[in-house]
């Protein structure tokens, strides 16, 4: 119990995986969204400099 064969919904191969997505997925996904954090923090950042946010605006 615990392992049986599933078709991961990334890459769609069949394997042995406890979840519906495979480790080597997984992985990607994580890095990717660990990425896709990092690009929208920096355009955050980017964004606020932009807008010239002033310490004294009171
Ligand atoms: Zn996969």
């Amino acid at each position: 119990m615990g392992t049986e064969k599933r078709r991961c919904m990334i890459c769609g191969k069949e394997k042995e995986m406890t979840d519906a997505i495979c480790d080597p997925c997984k992985a990607e996904i994580r890095g990717e969204a660990i990425d896709k954090h990092k690009q929208i923090k920096k355009d955050a950042d980017r964004e606020f400099r932009k807008e010239g946010v002033k310490p004294d605006k009171k």
